[in-house]
Formats: structure tokens, sequence, C-alpha cells
């Protein structure tokens, strides 16, 4: 078959990869690199930094894990990063919270624990008791928050303030956020020990070389960088594609690898639509800008508290602050979207979108799952599973290969599969 898969993040590249060489695929990215939201720069010292995605859960990203063996990037380009953070209440403000990074002394480290650390393990804790329930989807935040035995100050100004930063979004719609949501990163990997941070796992030379080495992997397939998808027309059994060169191409599917409002923009003008274009634009995202950076501009003022992720909550924001040289030079990459003050030496900054999933998107997921490979048409992205991340994207690519390639050899393989007898 001939597909054309639009988009060249994580989720359209993957999919790409999975039905290639099965089907004959082309990819359109209307941005003039791949990767979307995995971006990777590198210092004039050779330091890589993700702007984009940076971090991936052990145990927790199986299929991801697995990509990056099957890529050759895993054991040896895996690097392990324990993520400790700091809390500020307010910029340069003293730390509120400082949580353990494990061998504190050691690292002339000192941690600030208290009343607001209790409140986090018991926010966790109670995360992790519905992830292995499987509490519905559909629970906002303050469902879980709200009843937790915490001080009101400590739950606006810690427990609200930490998934807000994580998801890029206000400390008070986070309340809205899907509970499920809003906490699975942070019960993703369990601490070896309560003196210990979740230990999570990065790349040395960054995320970025993810994209590159799936475009790279591919064997008939193509990737077509600026030239985005713009219209798509039915024409008989076929599908006809407009790229945004003014170029016509004739296939037999298409893949919306796009955000959800873009896919929707997309299918608007297919006849019989409406219920899913409503439920494509459920999704509910926040513009953010991140900058990679050489000054500690929202580190706190003594060393000894620095985490590998600092947040400050400020304005009914609370943005962070990522230490990326916990093993090399001091280099930051930081939200700055609301931040008084910019870095003051920016080495790279870039705008993206982040996905703050509510009860009514999580609804959606259910109308898109069941519209998927109607007409022709199939749907992948990081909104289509659990929450915003590599994991998703790389799940909703596998779902895509299961209908449209089920025996490839690559499907195959991510998933563990032997290749069929005979
Ligand atoms: C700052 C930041 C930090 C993050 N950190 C992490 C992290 O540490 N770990 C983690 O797992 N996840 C993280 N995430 C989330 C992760 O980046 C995303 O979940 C994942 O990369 C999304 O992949 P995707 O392919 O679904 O979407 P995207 O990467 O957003 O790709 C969509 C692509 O579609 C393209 N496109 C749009 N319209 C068209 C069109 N009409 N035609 C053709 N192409 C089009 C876009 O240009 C883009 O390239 C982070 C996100 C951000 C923003």
């Amino acid at each position: 078959m001939r597909i054309a898969i639009a988009g060249a993040g994580i989720a359209g590249l993957g999919t790409a990869w999975l039905l290639d060489p099965v089907h004959d695929v082309v990819v359109f990215e209307s941005q003039p690199r791949v990767g979307g939201r995995v971006l990777t720069v590198t210092t004039s010292a050779g330091q890589a930094v993700d702007v984009g995605a940076q971090h991936v859960a052990p145990g927790a990203f199986p299929l991801y894990g697995r990509l990056l063996e099957e890529l050759g990037l895993a054991p040896e380009a895996v690097v392990e990063v324990p993520l400790s953070v700091t809390v500020l209440r307010g910029a340069g403000s003293a730390p509120a919270l400082v949580s353990p990074h494990g061998g504190e002394a050691g690292r002339g480290r000192s941690t600030i624990l208290g009343d607001g650390w209790a409140a986090v393990r018991l926010m966790v804790d109670r995360a992790t008791e519905w992830r292995a329930r499987d509490t519905s989807w559909e629970v906002p935040l303050s469902d879980l928050v709200e009843p937790l035995p915490v001080a009101r100050d400590v739950k606006d100004t810690l427990l609200y303030p930490l998934p807000a930063a994580i998801f890029g979004c206000d400390t008070t719609r986070v309340r809205e956020m899907s509970a499920r949501a809003a906490t699975d990163l942070l019960a993703a990997v369990p601490p070896a020990s309560p003196d210990e941070a979740p230990v999570w796992h990065g790349l040395r030379a960054g995320l970025g070389g993810v994209p590159g080495a799936l475009a790279d992997g591919l064997v008939r397939g193509r990737v077509r960088t600026g030239a985005g998808v713009r219209l798509l027309r039915r024409s008989g059994d076929e599908i006809e594609v407009t790229d945004s060169t003014g170029s016509l191409h004739l296939v037999d599917r298409v893949v919306l690898a796009t955000h959800p409002d873009e896919a929707a923009r997309l299918i608007a003008p297919l006849p019989g639509t409406g219920g899913l274009v409503g439920a494509l634009n459920e999704f509910g995202y926040t513009e953010v800008l991140v900058a990679a950076h050489t000054d500690p501009a929202y580190m706190p003022a003594e060393r000894r508290h620095w985490s590998t992720s600092t947040v400050t909550v400020h304005g009914g924001w609370a943005e962070s602050s990522t230490w990326c040289g916990t093993d090399g030079a001091d280099v930051f990459k930081s939200w700055i979207t609301h931040r008084e003050e910019a870095p003051r030496k920016p080495l790279a900054l870039a705008s993206f979108r982040q996905l703050c999933l509510t009860p009514p998107a999580v609804r959606a997921r259910t109308r898109v799952a069941a519209a998927q490979g109607r007409g022709g048409i199939h749907f992948a992205g990081h909104y289509l599973h659990r929450v915003d991340s590599q994991e998703s994207a790389l799940a909703s690519a596998v779902d895509v290969a299961r209908r449209l390639a089920p025996d490839g050899p690559r499907l195959r393989r991510l998933l563990g599969r032997r290749p069929a007898a005979g």
C-alpha cells in the first residue's frame, strides 16, 4: 500500500519505521527538521542538551526501551539520571524543599525535607495506589489531592505545582487535569530507597538521535521535511494529499501523526467526520518557551541545594529548570514562558506545546480510537495513550502498525514476538 504520514515526531517516524519496508511510506513534515518535540542542541564543549523531551522511564517505557535496543542505542548510549527536585516558592527565595538525590554527604549536598517532603510522598503513594488499582483516568487531580491530610498552603504551593511544572499548565488548571495523567510520571519510577531519587534514563548524545535513526532506518520509505500536509481529499478509493509545496500525492491510507487540532483541521472537509472533529478538538495544550543556557539563572543561591530539577512557583505558574550538568559542565534547560528574567547566556530557544489531559479529553480518546482506519485515515500521537511522552507516541505508532502491517518484522521484534511459523 502507499501510505502518507503527516508529522515526523516520534509517533510519525515510529509509524513509518514499523510499516517500512512492508508498505511504501512517505512522511510529510511541515518543519525543516525531523523530531517534533524532540530537539537536541550541542554546546561548544560538545555537551548535548535536550531542549524538548529528555528523560525516559526504565520499566515504565518498555516499547521505547526496546526501540533503543533495535536502533543500537541501548545499552551503550544510555545514561542514568537521578531525578531530584528543589522547590522555590518565588524567584530567588530560599528552597522550600530539596528532595534526596542519593549520596548527599559525598556531594556536599543538603536536603530540605520536613512537612513538604512528607506531603509529596503522600501524594506519590496515593498515585501509586491508583496506578495499581487502575483507577479511572477520568477522575480530576483535585479528587486525589484534596482528601490528603496536608495543609492547604502545602497543597497550593507544592502538590499542585509539581505536576503543573511537568506539563506546562498553570497551577489552577492542573486541578482539573486527569489525576492519573498528572501523577503518572511522578509514580512511574520508584526510588531504590526513600533516601534516593528515582533513576530515569537519558541518552548521552541526546534523545535527538532517535528520530534521526528512525528516519535513516527507512529502507523504501522517504521523509520530506519542509512539506507539511495541507489538504486531504477523497478520490474514489484513494486519498489525494496536497502538501504545502502544492504537490499532489495519491495514496491508499493516511496516518495523521500531528497534534489532534491539526488532525481535526485536515479531516474536517471529508464527509461524515463532524463527531470526530469534535473529539480531536477536546485536547487542550499550553504554549511553552524553553531555553538551553549556561548561566544558573533559576538555581537556588547555594549550590548544596541544587537538584536535577528546580521548580519555581510564581504568579500562578510553576516552571522548571533542569540541571543537565551533573556529570559535566553546568548547562541548564529551563521553561521560561512566564519568568521575569530571561537567561543571560542562552544557547537555544524553542517554542513547544504541552498537553494538559483533562477528563473530557480522556473520553474523547475512546472516540478517536473507535474511528481508527475509517475512510482510510489513521491517527497516531502522544495524546492517544497515558500521558504526553515518548512511550505514548510510540505506543500509538504500534497501534497503527498492528492494523496496517500486523506481521511486519520490526513490529514483531518491538513486541518481542517470534516470526510466524512457515
Ligand atoms: C519541553 C518538553 C519536554 C518534554 N520532556 C519529555 C521527557 O522528558 N520525556 C518524555 O517522554 N516526553 C517528554 N515530552 C513529551 C514528548 O516530547 C512528546 O510526547 C513526544 O515527543 C510527542 O511525539 P509526537 O510525534 O506525538 O508529536 P510531536 O513531537 O509534537 O510531532 C508532531 C509533528 O507533526 C508536525 N506537523 C504538524 N502539522 C503538520 C502537518 N500539517 N503536516 C506535516 N507535519 C505536521 C510537527 O511539525 C511535528 O514535527 C516533553 C515535551 C516538551 C514540550
